[in-house]
């Protein structure tokens, strides 16, 4: 049975940019549904001793168990994204994080050009990632529940574009909430270390 995370910081700490009324929906409801979800659904089955990135890669493509590929992804998805923001974030990457940065960007500025340009593209629900693979660092975007975790990629950071991750602040503007994310909220020191 898997448990919800605890969240790295408190529910209005990353107050104005998400705030607090966000987050107990978010953390609160959001979240604790796929969990409890993807318990429901593994339980006497064959996933039940599995791990989080086992499930989601045994249930990639298999129509049969969409559903459990669905909340699995969605229970990792958001583990990431809580870990991916800071109260008091946004502040440039430094040392070896930010010499791959500029050997595979050009520049700190390009990547979160790409970064807000796969956000605002995904069409719909889904995620924007950094990610790790081949021994270099990349932009991709994924739909829904998907989770560069299936195609065996290492997933840095992701940026949530659900509406339910920003509706109730910034509305339409999905462009002005992942500017605000990348300059006040993302986490590159975790990723530092
Ligand atoms: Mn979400």
């Amino acid at each position: 049975m898997f448990e919800m995370q605890p969240l790295p910081y408190d529910m209005d700490a990353l107050d104005p940019y998400m705030p607090q009324t966000t987050m107990e929906f978010h953390y609160g409801k959001h979240y604790k549904n796929y969990v409890d979800t993807l318990n429901k659904l593994i339980k006497d089955t064959g996933f039940e001793d599995m791990g989080l990135e086992e499930i989601i890669q045994a249930a990639y493509q298999k129509p049969e168990h969409q559903a459990v590929f669905n909340n699995a992804g969605q229970v990792y998805n958001h583990q990431l994204f809580w870990k991916s923001m800071a109260p008091d974030g946004g502040k440039e990457p430094k040392g070896r994080l930010a010499e791959q940065i500029k050997k595979d960007f050009g520049s700190y500025e390009k990547l979160k050009e790409e970064l807000k340009n796969a956000a605002v593209t995904q069409f719909g629900s889904g995620w924007a990632w950094l990610v790790w693979h081949d021994g270099k660092l990349s932009v991709m975007k994924t739909a829904n529940g998907d989770t560069p975790v299936a195609r065996g990629m290492k997933p840095l950071i992701n940026i949530d574009v659900w509406e339910h991750a920003y509706y109730l602040d910034y509305q339409n503007r999905r462009a002005d909430f992942v500017e605000k994310w990348l300059d006040h909220l993302v986490n590159w020191p975790a990723l530092e270390e």
